[in-house]
């Protein structure tokens, strides 16, 4: 028997999540099974802890897009009994029970191995929302960064946080951009060495090229602010396009892209080829400071779980939470 955050549809199409017990045998089918000791909250699992927001197929569900933990079985050579694994994406936790519960059976090829120097709950304190921090940051240093402040947005968010913190470590100017002033002493603390009020970019595009001011940019916002930012990036400046928290429509003009070189890098953490996988969490590892890391978790246990959810989609989480689902 395990205990696992379940969440249910009734008749009227009414989601609850509630935490039970479960046998072993409710397990989905998979190579490996995995004694989980830590979760964490996204963006996305706000909405599969809730009504699911078109993500969740089948119910009942178990949600947590990630999760470490120890191998207990596996019927895959690459993995044997009491390896420390990590998983993220695969859109676990969507259409496959994921990681808000003390097992988990998944297929081997979305594991990863524990990345070298970090804990099962540090690398949850990164999780997705951290490992697309760092595809983001390598997809802006592969299109060259620009001297000048690189802009983060929703930065005391989970993306935002960890973004803000290895840009900062890396030498870069972190311009981070909130809607939460309370947070701007935890930014500075990451790395920021400027905080932007979430109002100066709120306003929709005017002018479609404004000040050339950011050598780069981290987006977990989209929306108006995104296209507002495309603006202000300076001549072949790229902005790593990661969420949508603000909105998914995206009120721009192509001018900046014409008269200014400016590029978009799309970021999608979830079906990223094993190989990337391992060199992006390698570079958590020596490109995060796990002091900085610490000071972004908030610890929480599987009954928090449809709370936090709630506090994620409204944008009040800040940092990133650890979930020891023990
Ligand atoms: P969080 O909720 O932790 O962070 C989002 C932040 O955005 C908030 O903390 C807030 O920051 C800001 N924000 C929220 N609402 C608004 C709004 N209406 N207008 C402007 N800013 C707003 O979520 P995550 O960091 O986990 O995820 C961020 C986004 O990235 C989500 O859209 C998520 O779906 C996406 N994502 C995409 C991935 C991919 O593979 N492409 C992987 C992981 C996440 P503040 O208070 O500082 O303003």
């Amino acid at each position: 028997m395990f205990h696992a955050l379940v969440v249910e549809k009734n008749e009227e199409g009414k989601t609850s999540a509630a935490v039970q017990e479960l046998e072993l045998d409710a397990l989905p089918d998979g190579d490996v099974t995995v004694a989980v000791e830590y979760s964490t909250v996204n963006y996305k699992d706000g909405l599969c802890v809730g009504p699911g927001g078109g993500l969740v197929r089948n119910y009942p569900h178990v949600p947590g897009i990630d999760f470490a933990g120890t191998v207990e079985a596996s019927d895959d050579d690459r993995y044997k009994p009491g390896d420390k694994v990590v998983l993220t994406g695969w859109r676990v936790g969507e259409a496959h029970w994921g990681g808000y519960a003390q097992k988990a059976r998944v297929k081997a090829d979305w594991l990863v191995p524990l990345p070298d120097g970090l804990t099962t709950r540090q690398a949850m304190a990164v999780g997705t929302a951290g490992l697309t921090a760092m595809l983001a940051v390598m997809a802006l240093q592969n299109a060259g960064l620009k001297d000048g402040p690189v802009l983060v947005t929703g930065a005391a968010g989970g993306v935002g946080s960890v973004a803000t913190a290895i840009l900062g470590h890396l030498g870069h100017e972190v311009a981070a951009v909130t809607g939460r002033p309370e947070t701007a002493d935890y930014l500075t603390d990451l790395g920021a060495t400027q905080i932007v009020p979430r109002a100066d970019l709120n306003e929709t595009v005017k002018r479609p090229l404004e000040a050339e001011t950011w050598g780069g940019c981290v987006d977990a916002v989209g929306g108006a602010m995104l296209a507002r930012v495309l603006g202000q990036m300076q001549y072949g400046a790229s902005v790593a396009a990661v969420g949508l928290a603000g909105g998914a429509n995206l009120p721009a003009t192509v001018i900046p892209f014409l008269l200014r070189g400016v590029n978009i890098l799309g970021i999608d953490s979830v079906m990223q080829p094993y190989e990337n996988r391992l060199v992006a969490w390698q570079r958590v590892a020596t490109d995060l400071p796990m002091k900085k890391l610490e000071a972004m978790i908030q610890p929480a246990t599987l009954s928090d779980l449809p709370g936090l959810g709630r506090d994620i989609l409204k944008g009040q989480v800040k940092g990133r939470v650890v979930v020891d689902v023990n």
